[in-house]
């Protein structure tokens, strides 16, 4: 470890070493780092063969940061979802369709009229350039947008009902992955959680006893992840809605993913309409951009003119806004559900998610064609059925018929051959089922980037 060079040293050496390409010094400092924590970790791992001088050592440093800058690539970079979860949060849930993707690049090309009126000539409203689809769409009077719905929650609560209540029901109080969680956010807004019924049943006069001077509002949360089954009763939104209406108490709804389009219309189970939403009397109703409606991400809110102001007028409005490429995005997703006539083939979401098998086994079977070729000897890759789900809280007790391929060799283990998928390029996110590594090829868009490039064989698995 001593006989490490100082820094300064070492970025001298690998500025030398990479001559030519111009490298700012904050970026050869980073390259240096990265250098000098490898051969640490040699050096710590006592692996054999290292130098004995500096002069050595030195050296040493230059080959590593040659590597390391071989190595560098974006942080963020395209991978293929193999794991049959259409909607994958982790993995950036819904894809764009080709005409949003256009307008992105667009948008962030050249100016755009985000807050400008063509017409004045005066400064415009970033949500008019949404707000007349997603009415046309929900049959709502107004609607907004921000970052995601766990803002849409956060706004329409503080805005609404800071300082004051919200009744709610037991079975609704739920936590979405990533630490979204309904009384957390709640408290954050600055409103009273006031929950009544009980985990599996609540009825409309457990709200009705509940509703005095303190209460702002009446709220009602789609239990997107899970169900409550057996003896259950729950006040339905049209119950609540005429709860509301003869107290002059609005209601809020969180739908989660909130569809725009009939699911069932696919041969897939139903998911609430936002439009039913809107017809059975919710003031507000919040969901996802990137969830079943298969655009970028984004909270959206439709509702009443009245409430749908004051949530514009609301100082958090301005830091939980959306940005003109999710703007753009979201147009353009949105004018496909206007336009198209076949909303299934046109977003990349409903189109994964209505893939009939016959079409998955016509992948499956190019896909093992191209993995087998690249793949190295000993591996044996079978077509299996397997089932995948919509994921991101839609649906969740809905498995969807798939094929999948197994993949599998004599001495690897499933988790050693998951590892080996994710090291190649494109990485492959794939998951294990009934001890055998597989990849589903419903969530596989395109075939052609499972020609991948494995890392040699000879490092460890
Ligand atoms: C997914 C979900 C959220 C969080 O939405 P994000 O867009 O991920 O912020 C909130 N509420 C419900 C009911 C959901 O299903």
């Amino acid at each position: 470890m001593r006989l490490l060079p100082p820094i300064d040293e070492c970025i001298a050496a690998a500025e030398r070493a990479l001559d030519g390409h111009q490298l700012s010094r904050d970026y050869l400092k980073m390259l240096v780092r990265r250098a000098q924590d490898a051969i640490r970790a040699e050096i710590a791992a006592d692996a054999g063969d290292l130098p004995c001088d500096r002069a050595g050592m030195l050296e040493r440093v230059t080959a590593a940061v040659r590597n390391a800058f071989a190595a560098d690539e974006p942080a963020l970079a395209p991978v293929v979802n193999a794991t049959g979860v259409v909607l994958h949060t982790n993995l950036g849930r819904a894809l764009l369709a080709e005409e949003a993707i256009a307008a992105v690049v667009q948008a962030a090309r050249a100016p755009v009229n985000l807050e400008y009126d063509l017409v004045s000539g005066a400064r415009g409203d970033r949500d008019a350039l949404i707000e007349g689809e997603l009415c046309a769409l929900t049959g709502a009077e107004a609607a907004t947008v921000v970052n995601n719905n766990a803002a849409a929650v956060l706004l329409a609560l503080s805005a609404l009902a800071a300082g004051r209540e919200v009744i709610i029901s037991r079975g609704e109080l739920i936590e979405i992955g990533g630490s979204f969680r309904i009384p957390e956010v709640m408290a954050q807004s600055g409103a009273r959680l006031r929950e009544v019924g009980t985990t599996n049943r609540t009825h409309p006069r457990d709200f009705t006893a509940a509703i005095g001077p303190e209460t702002a509002l009446l709220m009602k949360v789609h239990p997107s992840n899970y169900r409550v089954v057996g003896f259950t009763s729950e006040v339905t939104l049209a119950e609540l809605a005429a709860i509301g209406r003869k107290h002059g108490i609005e209601v809020v709804e969180d739908l989660g993913s909130g569809a725009l389009v009939d699911l069932a219309a696919f041969g897939l189970p139903r998911e609430p309409l936002v439009s039913e939403s809107v017809a059975a009397g919710a003031g507000l109703v919040t969901f996802s951009g990137d969830k079943l409606l298969g655009g970028p991400q984004a909270g959206i809110i439709v509702g009443r003119r009245g409430l749908v102001d004051r949530l514009k007028a609301h100082p958090l409005k301005r830091a939980l806004r959306c940005d003109k490429l999710t703007l753009a995005a979201l147009s353009a997703t949105l004018r496909i559900y206007l336009r198209s006539r076949s909303v299934a083939g046109a977003i990349p979401t409903l189109r994964m998610l209505t893939r009939t098998p016959d079409e998955l086994e016509r992948v499956a079977s190019e896909a093992r064609a191209i993995i087998a070729e690249r793949i190295g000897p000993g591996f044996a890759i079978e077509i299996v059925p397997s089932t995948s789900e919509i994921g991101s809280g839609s649906l969740p007790t809905h498995q969807l018929p798939s094929r999948a391929l197994a993949i599998t060799h004599p001495s690897l283990s499933p988790d050693a051959i998951a590892a080996r998928f994710r090291r190649a390029r494109p990485p492959v996110i794939g998951r294990i089922s009934g001890g055998v590594f597989q990849l589903d090829m419903r969530t596989v868009s395109d075939v052609s980037m499972l020609a991948l490039e494995f890392p040699d064989s000879d490092e460890q698995e």
